[in-house]
């Protein structure tokens, strides 16, 4: 699984860190980065990147395919 956080759609809100505090956290702009990708299991990491306000948060498989946001 990779975790990718979109820095322009971040808004610093602090939801994923804590949601998924080992896996992420705000760094000195106030934007969220992936601190350590499997600091948190897979559902953890999954509920933060839904819990996202704006989509800010991309996982993908081990083979590069995008889970989320889920693609229409
Ligand atoms: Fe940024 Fe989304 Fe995390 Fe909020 S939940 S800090 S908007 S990545």
């Amino acid at each position: 699984m990779k975790i990718e956080v979109d820095r322009e759609l971040c808004i610093g809100c602090g939801t994923c860190v804590s949601i998924a505090p080992e896996t992420f956290e705000l760094d000195s702009e106030g934007k969220s980065v992936v601190k350590i990708p499997q600091g948190n299991d897979e559902e953890t990491i999954m509920d933060a990147a839904k819990s996202c306000p704006t989509g800010a948060i991309i996982i993908k498989d081990d083979n590069g395919n995008q889970i989320w946001p889920e693609k229409q």
